[in-house]
């Protein structure tokens, strides 16, 4: 099975992709994941990606079709299937997409398009705070640490993804619903949309999504 995780940055798509991953043994392809791992590697792909990504725009569709094309093809991803989370973020990167998987004779099976608000992606964006250390994830509201600002592991001093900050998070909503909002049509047409509220507790979601992946 082939899948697409649609949804707003801060939808919870991330965890979400690692249950549905782990639920149905597919591999997941994280589009920024990938891009942030090329950033830390220095790669040539990771410094064309920097501006873009730092100002909450959208890297170019070519880079990043080709980017994931390199990772959706590996033998080892068409034999057991995998989950897409943030790609495609525009129809020219479904429609690359499409082409593509149809010259290897495979197809995205079910797109699923999670739903959450501006004012809740908000609210759990700009919250969010994570060790440089260890990579420890907290939230000022729904996870905080014990003492404020601070690790609870190894008392490293929490940092805020560049991409996190209010300014930059206004602007990749401003995105969302430009670029990559008409995509839910581009598959509705297709007859692969399937829509889930995103609200509620991590397990309230995931039983949404495996239910309708499973119908
Ligand atoms: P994410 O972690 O999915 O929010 O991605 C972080 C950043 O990486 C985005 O704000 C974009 O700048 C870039 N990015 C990730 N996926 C894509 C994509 N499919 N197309 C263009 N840019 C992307």
């Amino acid at each position: 099975m082939n899948l697409v995780l649609l949804g707003p940055p801060g939808a919870g798509k991330g965890t979400q992709a690692a249950r549905i991953c782990e639920a149905f043994v597919l591999v997941h392809l994280s589009s920024g994941d990938i891009l942030r791992a090329e950033r830390k590697a220095r790669t040539e792909l990771g410094r064309k990606a920097q501006g873009y990504m730092d100002s909450g725009g959208l890297v170019p569709d070519d880079l990043i079709i080709a980017m994931m094309m390199d990772h959706i093809s590996r033998p080892q991803v068409v034999e057991r299937g995998f989950l897409l989370d943030g790609f495609p973020r525009t129809v020219v990167q479904a429609q690359g997409l499409d082409e593509r998987l149809s010259t290897r004779r495979l197809r995205i099976d079910a797109v699923v398009n999670m739903e959450v608000d501006d004012a809740e992606v908000t609210r759990r964006l700009t919250g969010r705070w994570s060790c440089p250390k260890d990579g420890r994830i907290y939230h000022e509201v729904f996870s905080p640490p014990k003492k404020k600002g601070l690790c609870d592991d190894c008392g490293e001093t929490l940092t805020r993804r560049k991409d996190d900050e209010p300014g930059v998070v206004r602007e990749r909503l401003r995105t969302y619903h430009e670029l990559s909002q008409p995509l839910a049509a581009y598959y509705e047409k297709r007859g692969v949309l399937r829509t889930v509220d995103g609200g509620g507790t991590t397990d309230e979601v995931f039983n949404r999504i495996k239910n309708v992946c499973q119908a």
